[in-house]
């Protein structure tokens, strides 16, 4: 059937139909969805479609349109850049932003961001603000100059507080905002000040607050420690869970904070675990490289060498955090079972959910999932998770490539914390940065919700059950 898209004027951009510049032979078949782009041209910003454009959709670029059995029509309006509008201002000096301005348009509205690579990282992640947008604008955001720090689909704010997407997940962003600043970032930011805020809210005789570390720059690392004080000590099992052993990933500390949020409530799960056990969790372990806007991984260090804070759990590890987390592991290992030890992590764009699990473990953590998505389920939060799970060959490393002492968390975790696998879980999960495996983006909600499951499934796993 026949699908024709018009400029208005001509003049004001080209338009790009799944990838390709729109040509009006094309025949297309009822059924089939056709993405449509534009492309402002010097002098224009984009000014949202008309025509036969599905009802709520006049603002997104891509505009998706299913092809119908009668001939549709749409125009996408262009407007000439006002020579009054009020300069743009971008802003990455803040904590946790990150990002340069290579080039800003002005008659076009565009803008040219990519990330600073702190310590030498390859860093994909930017985060940063844009002051003087004319409420109601479309600006085109381009982040592809730095390739691996590219095709996304980025959040914004304009209250740091509600999120959220762009429409498109493909660079050169052309998006509208509605008010005269925003805040945009590669994926829901999550900054160090907000782990002194959560540790704030910490409050009650189920959870002591406590420094796990001062990293190297003097921030305190903060963890929390949940248990039931009416429980003696001396039988509960020990969890460990920690986030953020990746600057970028800010989605960990999302997860490890519903989960905190979650342990801290009076779900009838939630007491039961901590009257069995003995729940450390640590939402921000690389505190610095967050608070720098930094990516974490593979930085250089003084001795000119690549690092990763992740695969630095071998012996005389260079960061503080990774000493005190071994000495206090080693400490409750010598009194208490230590029954888990979980690794939360967000994947390379843009895979899907999956939990990396040593070979040992294998059996038992996937088990684990299973229930873990029963728990999710039983949240009633809608909330949605379809994840792989891979589960490593007996001598199969990481897939990086190997550095001399190199050894991730979950490696030491196994040698060093563990006197038999069965019955105990070692593990990492990797929540995406977009989408849920069901190709629902991924929320705040999504995060909350996923923290809670993993609390409640733990629960489970040792035994606690709603009635007790
Ligand atoms: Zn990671």
């Amino acid at each position: 059937m026949a699908l024709t898209v018009h400029m208005s004027p001509e003049a004001g951009g080209r338009l790009v139909l799944d990838g390709f510049t729109y040509d009006p032979r094309v025949p297309y078949t009822p059924g089939e969805v056709v993405r449509i782009k534009v492309l402002p041209a010097a002098g224009y910003q984009f000014a949202g479609w008309s025509g036969d454009v599905p009802a709520g959709h006049g603002d997104d670029v891509p505009l998706e349109v299913t092809i119908g059995e009668a001939p549709q029509d749409i125009v996408a309006h262009f407007a000439p850049v006002s020579k009054d509008a009020s300069e743009l201002v971008f802003d990455a000096n803040f904590e946790n932003g990150n990002g340069i301005l290579r080039y800003l348009y002005r008659d076009s509205r565009r803008l040219v961001v990519e990330p600073l690579q702190v310590k030498a990282a390859n860093n994909i992640w930017w985060h940063f603000k844009i002051h003087g947008i004319v409420p109601g604008e479309f600006l085109v955001l381009n982040v592809v100059h730095c390739p691996i720090a590219g095709d996304s689909q980025p959040v914004y704010s304009y209250d740091g507080v509600t999120w959220q997407r762009f429409t498109s997940t493909r660079a050169p962003y052309v998006q509208k905002f509605t008010a005269p600043s925003v805040e945009i970032a590669r994926n829901i930011p999550y900054s160090y000040s907000r782990t002194l805020t959560l540790a704030a809210e910490m409050r009650g005789p189920q959870v002591q607050v406590q420094n796990l570390a001062v990293s190297e720059e003097g921030r305190p690392i903060k963890m929390f420690r949940f248990t039931d004080p009416d429980e003696p000590d001396t039988d509960k099992r020990v969890i460990w869970i920690m986030a953020r052993q990746h600057a970028f990933e800010s989605h960990s500390s999302w997860y490890a904070e519903g989960l905190a949020r979650w342990l801290l409530g009076n779900h009838a799960l939630a007491a039961a675990l901590r009257r069995q056990a003995i729940v450390y969790v640590v939402p921000m372990m690389d505190v610095d490289n967050v608070y720098h806007g930094g990516a974490g991984k593979e930085q250089l260090n003084a001795l000119g060498e690549r690092v990763d804070l992740n695969r630095s759990w071998g012996p005389n590890s260079p960061w503080t955090v990774i000493r005190a987390a071994q000495a206090l592991l080693g400490t409750l290992k010598a009194t208490h079972d230590i029954a888990a030890f979980i690794d939360l992590h967000n994947p390379w764009y843009p895979d899907p959910p999956h939990w990396h699990i040593r070979h040992t473990f294998g059996t038992q953590v996937t088990t684990f999932a299973e229930l873990w998505s029963s728990e999710l389920a039983a949240t009633g939060s809608d909330v949605q998770w379809k994840h792989w799970l891979r589960v490593k060959a007996p001598d199969q490393s990481e897939d990086i490539e190997p550095t001399p002492g190199m050894l991730t968390a979950t490696e030491y975790a196994e040698q060093a914390l563990f006197s038999q696998y069965e019955d105990h879980l070692c593990f990492t999960i990797e929540t995406p940065h977009w989408h849920d495996g069901y190709g629902n983006p991924i929320t705040l909600a999504s995060l909350r919700a996923y923290g809670e499951a993993l609390g409640r499934s733990l629960a489970r796993f040792l035994g606690a059950s709603e009635s007790e």
